[in-house]
């Protein structure tokens, strides 16, 4: 008997263990796999009134516990209570949305000579699904939700750092009466559980979402088998402010496109760029902005940003803020224990300085002027990334324009919105492959077969 892999789940506003969790290794994986694997036979042939009652009877179990389970993404990932909140109920929305898809799953009927030619979105099998610690709930349902409701069964490997919200809706899955081994959540290693997502057999469909590095790893492994993956992974993106902005309003709100979640989200916009003639108007609008984010225990209504997610976390988005760096102005954050970090912003900024190439991660984000149209859509694209993005401006043609020019899947007008669950999302270039979300969503779960039929005599 090899002893226990136990996984101390630490809340990250207070430092204290909250409990421990018991990470599976490969041979619970390949149990785990089995029993989807058997699970699927049945799973995909439940009537598609049946599959999506179900899938709605779900949604509901995690409607009825959205404050548990925002209470546990508090306690877990440091979130706020309103972005908890809103997570849980942005779960149960994906899952209700998608509850209406195997009744609309349609094939296509195409005109051939001699019979009858139709096409079926058939499932792909056991669905691995990986999460990263960022945003466990939202992540986990985008992807479970389409590939339960396109007939696939699904295992899902939430972080190691937070795997507490998952599990929940692991057992309010079970509590909706969706059979035994249809969705399974395994805690583990991501080399350990992740990694034979990628090399077993029956796992037929990998989705990743989490840092660029892994992704391509996970790519490797996949393209070896010729196995579908969707990867989202990073971003570096760009809120672009022309000089006819509303100012007030694009200055008031940056702060929230990327200190949102401890800036812990890659759609965080953490390069602003901004037009030269407006950059000291937008400097001295945006000081007072950031100066007013409240920092602090993110189970008080009032707080808009809590702690970074662990130690080491911290130590990392530090180090792209050395001593030497030209810090032009921070918010505050709580002493004491806690892995906090003030919202903290950067300028002047060379375009080659890793605060403003790579990835943070967390709430520092990097100020550079730009001259025009042009230079603005180049230096927004002068990155890797490719996931989302703001343009401020009120002139519409230059909001088409700059829109079409930007090189990323989801972008915003007068506005850091990015994600609804009704809309696709995912990124380009190294920022990802595939999109969720949306009515596309389903063909990352399906595969077309075509069947033809003969009416020859
Ligand atoms: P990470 O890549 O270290 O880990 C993500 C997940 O992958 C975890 O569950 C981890 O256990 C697992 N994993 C790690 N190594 C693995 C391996 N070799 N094989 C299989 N699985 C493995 O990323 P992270 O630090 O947890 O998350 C932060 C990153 O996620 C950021 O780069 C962020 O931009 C990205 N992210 C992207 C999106 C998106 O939608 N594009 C959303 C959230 C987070």
């Amino acid at each position: 008997m090899t002893e226990p892999d136990l996984y101390e789940v630490v809340n990250p506003a207070t430092e204290e263990v909250i409990t421990t969790v018991e990470l599976g290794g490969a041979a619970e994986t390949d149990a785990a796999v089995a029993r989807a694997r058997a699970a699927f036979d049945t799973w995909r042939r439940v009537a598609p009134a049946d599959r999506a009652r179900l899938l709605r009877a779900f949604a509901a179990a995690v409607d009825a516990d959205r404050e548990h389970l925002a209470a546990l993404e508090v306690a877990n990932a440091g979130h706020t209570i309103g972005n908890a909140r809103w997570e849980a109920g942005n779960a149960r929305d994906v899952i209700e949305y998608y509850a209406a898809a195997p009744e609309r799953l349609f094939g296509r009927q195409i005109p051939v000579a001699g019979g009858l030619d139709v096409t079926f979105q058939e499932p792909l099998g056991v669905v691995g699904v990986i999460v990263p610690w960022n945003f466990p709930m939202p992540i986990a349902a985008w992807a479970l939700a389409p590939a339960l409701a396109a007939g696939n069964t699904v295992i899902v490997k939430p972080a190691e750092l937070t795997p507490l919200t998952a599990l929940r809706l692991g057992e309010l899955a079970l509590q909706a009466g969706i059979p035994e081994g249809v969705l399974q959540i395994l805690p583990g290693r991501g080399t350990v559980v992740g990694q034979r997502f990628v090399t077993h057999p029956d796992v037929r469909k990998v989705v990743f979402t989490g840092s660029t590095r892994v992704g391509k790893e996970i790519m490797a492994g996949c393209a070896a088998r010729v196995k579908p993956v969707t990867l989202e992974l990073g971003g570096k993106s760009a809120n672009i402010v022309f000089a006819d902005a509303d100012l007030a309003r694009a200055a008031a709100t940056a702060p929230y496109a990327v200190f949102d979640n401890a800036g812990q989200d890659c759609c965080a916009r953490s390069r602003i760029l901004v037009e030269a003639s407006v950059h000291d108007e937008f400097m001295a609008l945006l000081e007072p902005a950031v100066r007013g984010v409240r920092v602090g225990d993110p189970a008080d209504e009032k707080t808009e940003m809590g702690p970074l997610i662990s130690a080491a976390h911290r130590a990392r988005v530090a180090s792209y803020v050395p001593d030497a760096a030209a810090v032009a102005f921070r918010g505050t954050a709580p002493d004491g224990p806690g892995f906090w970090y003030p919202p903290t912003v950067l300028a002047p900024v060379r375009h080659d300085d890793p605060a403003f190439t790579e990835e943070i991660f967390g709430p520092v984000v990097a100020v550079v002027p730009f001259r025009d149209e042009e230079d603005a859509v180049r230096i927004a694209n002068a990155t890797e990334y490719g996931l989302s993005g703001s343009i401020w401006t009120r002139d519409v043609g230059r909001a088409l324009r700059v829109s079409r020019a930007v090189e990323a899947g989801n972008l915003s007008v007068n506005s850091h919105s990015s994600v609804r669950y009704t809309t696709p999302f995912g990124g380009f270039k190294q920022s990802g492959l595939g999109r969720e979300l949306g009515p596309d969503a389903l063909d990352a779960f399906t595969q077309t077969k075509n069947v033809f039929i003969s009416t020859e005599e």
